[in-house]
């Protein structure tokens, strides 16, 4: 029996914003949030790139370890926006976050940068599996700050990692995962104005992915939609 991701996702340029600098994938070995920075037009161009750099995972079955290939997506991405940043000034300082999911077998890879998040529902109860790249975050380990302190903080979207063309430490980990776990991917525009509970059971009520996604980003637009937002749900299931 071989394992898939039933997926669906959602994006919201938001109630604010002229633009969505988000972008985003969904299949059924490979999902993936890129959040665009640096204005327009380099942040669409930004997370552009890195999703279309992971398309190609998705395309067969893909074998092997998932956090090769998604590490080797990521570099050719990051080397595409360092070519597009000297190739025109107007694309300088531009970046991306990544949160993806990859499914090679039964090994489920994760690789994140930036401050896009990667949730997990298993058995009725969420948690978070990536760890922002942020500075407010860097304080929160430190105990400077407390989680609640951090979600108001005025900086709290000055991220310390991203693809921005310039040396790289995504963090990537295997996720011991099971058949009917659910994950979510979504950049702040979600989670910035969403509280982890309300989150929590709009994953436990929508059994349907689209759904469920349209629900969360309904969340999020009624939460006043400061920023864009993106949605990625998606089911490990056996095939
Ligand atoms: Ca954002």
């Amino acid at each position: 029996m071989s394992l898939i991701l039933r997926s669906a996702a959602g994006t919201d340029v938001g109630m604010v914003r002229a633009n969505n600098e988000d972008a985003v994938y969904a299949g059924r070995y490979l999902v993936a949030v890129a959040d665009g920075v640096g204005g327009l037009p380099s942040g669409e161009l930004a997370s552009g790139i890195a999703i279309r750099a992971l398309i190609g995972l998705d395309d067969a079955p893909p074998h092997g370890d998932p956090l090769d290939a998604l590490g080797d997506a990521i570099d050719r991405a990051n080397e595409e926006i360092h070519d597009a940043g000297r190739a025109d000034e107007a694309h300088g300082g531009m970046g991306t976050t990544v949160t993806a999911l990859l499914l090679t077998g039964d090994q489920l890879g994760l690789l994140h940068v930036g401050d896009s998040r990667c949730y997990l529902l298993r058995a009725g109860a969420l948690s978070q599996l990536s760890r922002d790249d942020t500075f407010v975050q860097s304080l929160v380990d430190q105990g400077v700050l407390t989680v609640e302190e951090a979600r108001q903080h005025p900086q709290r979207s000055l991220i310390t990692q991203a693809l921005f063309g310039r040396e790289l430490r995504a963090s990537c980990a295997i996720v011991a995962s099971q058949p009917g776990d659910r994950f979510l991917l979504c950049s702040d525009g979600l989670s910035d104005v969403v509280e982890p509970e309300e989150i929590e059971r709009e994953l436990r009520s929508h059994p349907e992915p689209a759904e469920c996604v349209a629900a969360l980003v309904k969340l999020a637009l009624r939460a006043g939609g400061p920023d864009n937002i993106t949605v990625v749900v998606a089911d490990l299931t056996e095939e």
